[in-house]
């Protein structure tokens, strides 16, 4: 199987200034783009050769996981931005962030601490439980929570390639722009 670079459900410009067209030209075209290519290399000869990308996921360790997971991770973050977002969560998303978290400001509060927390490289992640509750967690460098039993449903990369260009090391103003692309409506559709 090949595994390839998705397109961008937007043009490399549309989340400008939140997130530059420069920072998509490095972190989709190159970064993306270097994690699919080694992937690719990698699985060569192996019993992942011929397997989907979830089950790279689930399965592989090293650096065929370590890529595998970063082309995943990366398509999931960049496919919940749009340049025209639905800014809130409705409906049952909705009903299990405020039974979690009370409100939707203090979800969004509580997320945005674990990311800007998370030490070094790595993603922050809202996530449902296998009890159907919601759950906010921090992964280290490429890990995902699918490998945890857990269901991904938003993530933010916080990998300094994510913000460097646009924000140097202000990591709190870049997740707190965060916010303003991040497609609700898309999340839903997760659940
Ligand atoms: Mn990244």
């Amino acid at each position: 199987m090949i595994h390839s670079l998705p397109n961008l459900p937007y043009e490399l410009n549309a989340l400008e200034p939140i997130i530059s067209r420069q920072t998509l030209e490095f972190h989709y075209g190159k970064h993306h783009q270097t994690y699919v290519n080694n992937l690719n290399q990698l699985i060569i000869g192996t019993r992942f050769e011929d397997v989907d990308l979830l089950t790279i996921i689930k399965e592989a360790d090293g650096g065929i996981f370590n890529n595998g997971a970063q082309v995943w991770n990366h398509t999931f973050y960049f496919e919940a931005f749009s340049p025209s977002p639905q800014k809130v969560p409705t409906g049952k998303l909705l009903q299990l962030i405020e039974a979690k978290y009370q409100t939707f400001e203090q979800f969004k509060d509580t997320f945005s601490q674990k990311a800007v927390t998370l030490f070094g490289s790595g993603w922050a992640w809202l996530v449902l439980t296998p009890n159907g509750e919601l759950d906010i967690v921090q992964t280290s460098n490429a890990a995902n929570p699918l490998r945890d039993g857990l269901k991904p449903l938003l993530t933010c990369d916080v990998w300094e390639h994510a913000y460097y260009l646009d924000y140097q090391n202000r990591r709190a103003e870049y997740v707190q722009r965060f916010w303003d692309i991040v497609d609700w409506k898309m999340v839903e559709s997760r659940l």
